[in-house]
């Protein structure tokens, strides 16, 4: 299985618009963080894009517009949806893009793109073949097991999910319920949401972070979400075995 990072940014993205601070005024690319959004590539080759958010079209053709098999959605908010009336290409043919997400979720999507759940579709909107998902009920795509986990983005329940036994990718958490720090103990590689030093009431500071990190004891974390508060990449000191992840940045699970 492959993990590749396609952003790793908070909702504003970085660098912020009309910021001129140290982070937003680099010129290191590992300090031009898009919207969080990633692609897991299973050992059958299918790849599972997690999350669709405004930057989507920036971030599929910097990976070479690979075939999405297809689309896991952790929440509804702008920064992880915005994107998905560009999976258009992907609906060719009068395909319906596989979309996994909460019946909340679906909901929203409906409301916010109607062209494409309309009774009489305007020739070439993108059409999505939803499959509502809940929490540690178990799925296959791709040929690989994915657990759907729960987690707390302050008070709105959103998902993470466990990619077959080794890998748990979690953005915008702010608490882990019991049940997924136990579905995920031990785990080889945790990707997970550490915005920036300071609190924050919806997502996870970094001490924050390292402390969720220590519960869950994985072999090895990167940190996702990070806005410019986070300071540049070279200026980012974490411990042993935990990374800030990049943009592009593809590693094997
Ligand atoms: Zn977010
Ligand atoms: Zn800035
Ligand atoms: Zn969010």
């Amino acid at each position: 299985m492959k993990l590749t990072f396609l952003g790793t940014g908070t909702s504003t993205g970085v660098p912020q618009i009309g910021c001129h601070c140290d982070t937003c005024t680099s010129t290191d690319a590992r300090d031009r963080r898009l919207r969080t959004s990633a692609i897991v590539t299973t050992d059958s080759g299918a790849n599972i894009l997690i999350d669709c958010g405004p930057d989507f079209r920036t971030q599929i053709l910097g990976a070479g517009s690979p075939e999405l098999e297809a689309l896991l959605i952790t929440h509804s908010h702008y920064d992880h949806t915005g994107g998905i009336d560009d999976l258009r290409p992907y609906c060719k043919g009068g395909r319906h893009f596989p979309t996994y997400c909460t019946a909340d979720v679906a909901a929203d999507l409906r409301a916010r793109n109607p062209w494409s759940f309309a009774k009489h579709l305007y020739p070439g909107v993108p059409t999505f073949a939803i499959t509502e998902i809940r929490p540690f009920e178990p799925l296959t795509i791709g040929g690989e097991s994915v657990l759907p986990l729960a987690v707390m983005h302050g008070q709105l329940p959103i998902l993470g999910f466990k990619f077959g036994s080794k890998l748990a990718y979690i953005t915008d958490c702010k608490t882990l319920p019991q049940a997924s720090i136990e579905a995920i103990t031990g785990i080889d590689t945790l990707v997970i949401n550490a915005l920036r030093p300071q609190f924050h009431p919806t997502h996870l500071s970094v001490i924050e972070a390292l402390d969720v990190v220590e519960q869950i004891h994985p072999s090895r974390v990167f940190f996702i979400h990070a806005s410019h508060d986070m300071g540049r990449h070279t200026t980012v000191h974490l411990p042993t075995g935990i990374q800030l992840a990049y943009d592009g940045l593809t590693i094997d699970v």
